[in-house]
Order: C-alpha cells, then sequence, then structure tokens
C-alpha cells in the first residue's frame, strides 16, 4: 500500500513521512552505525512485529556484516494507550554475552517498553547495548530515554504504516500516515 491509500483511506489523516523521506534517513543512520561501530561486530536486535521493515531496510543499508536476532514483547493490546505491561512472548536465540546489541525499534512513545527491555537485554553481560528507532514521540524526549540513532522526533500523534499497526492494519504502508483521531477517540 502506499501514499494513494493514505488520501483514499478515510481512517486516516495524513501522511506524515514519505517513502523516500524514509529511505533517505535509514541511510544517513546507517552510515552513522557504520563508522561509530568500525572496529566491532554488531547484534542487531529487532522488536516484532512493529520493527520488521526498519530492520528490513535499515540492515540493508549497512555495507558491512551484521547479524539478526528477534524479540517479540508485548506493550500495546488493540487501543492506543500503552499499558506500562511487558511481556516476553518470544526471546532472542543468541547469548548475548560480550556482544555489541544494537537495539531496532519503530516507534519510542512513553519509553515504557523500552527501558524494560534495555534493563533486561543489559542483565545478560552484552559488552554494550545502544538503541536505533525511526520514530521518536515528545514524551520519550521528555523522559531523557538515551537513544543513539532517530531517524525522525514526531508530534504526539498515533501514527500507522511502515510496520506500525492499528489493531494489526497498516504494517504494509509504505509511508507513515497518522490515523484520523475518530477511529480511536
Ligand atoms: P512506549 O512503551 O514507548 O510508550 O510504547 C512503545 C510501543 O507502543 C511501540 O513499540 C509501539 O508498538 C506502540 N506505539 C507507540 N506509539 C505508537 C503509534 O503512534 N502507533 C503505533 N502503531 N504504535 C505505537
Amino acid at each position: 500500500m502506499d501514499q494513494q491509500h493514505v488520501e483514499d483511506d478515510l481512517a486516516l489523516d495524513q501522511t506524515l513521512i514519505t517513502e523516500d523521506q524514509i529511505q533517505d534517513r535509514l541511510a544517513e543512520m546507517a552510515a552513522e552505525i557504520t563508522a561509530d561501530y568500525a572496529e566491532r561486530d554488531i547484534l542487531l536486535v529487532g522488536v516484532l512485529k512493529g520493527a520488521v521493515m526498519v530492520m528490513a531496510d535499515l540492515a540493508r543499508s549497512l555495507d558491512r556484516h551484521v547479524e539478526m536476532d528477534w524479540m517479540a514483547i508485548s506493550s500495546y493490546g488493540s487501543g492506543t494507550k500503552s499499558s506500562g505491561v511487558v511481556r516476553i512472548l518470544k526471546d532472542l536465540d543468541t547469548d548475548l554475552s560480550g556482544r555489541h546489541v544494537l537495539i531496532v525499534e519503530d516507534i519510542i512513545d512513553t519509553g515504557l517498553t523500552l527501558s524494560w527491555l534495555v534493563a533486561n537485554l543489559r542483565s545478560r553481560g552484552p559488552a554494550s547495548v545502544e538503541i536505533a528507532t525511526l520514530l521518536r514521540k515528545p514524551d520519550a524526549v521528555q523522559n531523557d530515554i538515551a537513544v543513539k540513532y532517530v531517524g525522525f522526533d514526531i508530534p504526539n500523534a498515533f501514527v500507522v504504516g511502515y510496520g506500525l499497526d492499528y489493531d494489526e492494519k497498516y504494517r504494509n504502508l509504505r509511508c507513515i500516515g497518522t490515523l484520523a483521531p475518530h477511529v480511536y477517540s
């Protein structure tokens, strides 16, 4: 689904970030990561399901070898508010001891999910844990969540597309759009 879909879908308000803007920014982030990790092996840890698209495109923008692993955690139901309750649905297959872990996230809202995840991964003895996220909302900035690589700081709207869903829909939208408030309020 592409940008035209946003214009035709009454549940969607507008396109916030286009497909080209996403790809350009991911290429810039990849260049930074390549430079920062020149001497170190990277284990990319993606958080299912939202980070699938970011992981696929960011990893392919990196001109170097990386390993990838996945975790599934739940923090949201079908609504739009963070519950603060985190549960591991699928754990990593990789032993993290001595590894340089780069968490790949789709979006950070309150940062509750991420704070929990970072603490959880740090307890497994990695050499380092850093975070790359495509999107960050104002609360995460306010809560001082240390994120090394940020794609876009966005306003406090509920967004969908490029991996992000509303009730499991819109993940396959190529761009990022805002959900019309009448859908969830
Ligand atoms: P946090 O714990 O940082 O408040 O929430 C992080 C998780 O909430 C994200 O990984 C994502 O699953 C979900 N989330 C937060 N904001 C949005 C949003 O605007 N759209 C969608 N689709 N999910 C969101």
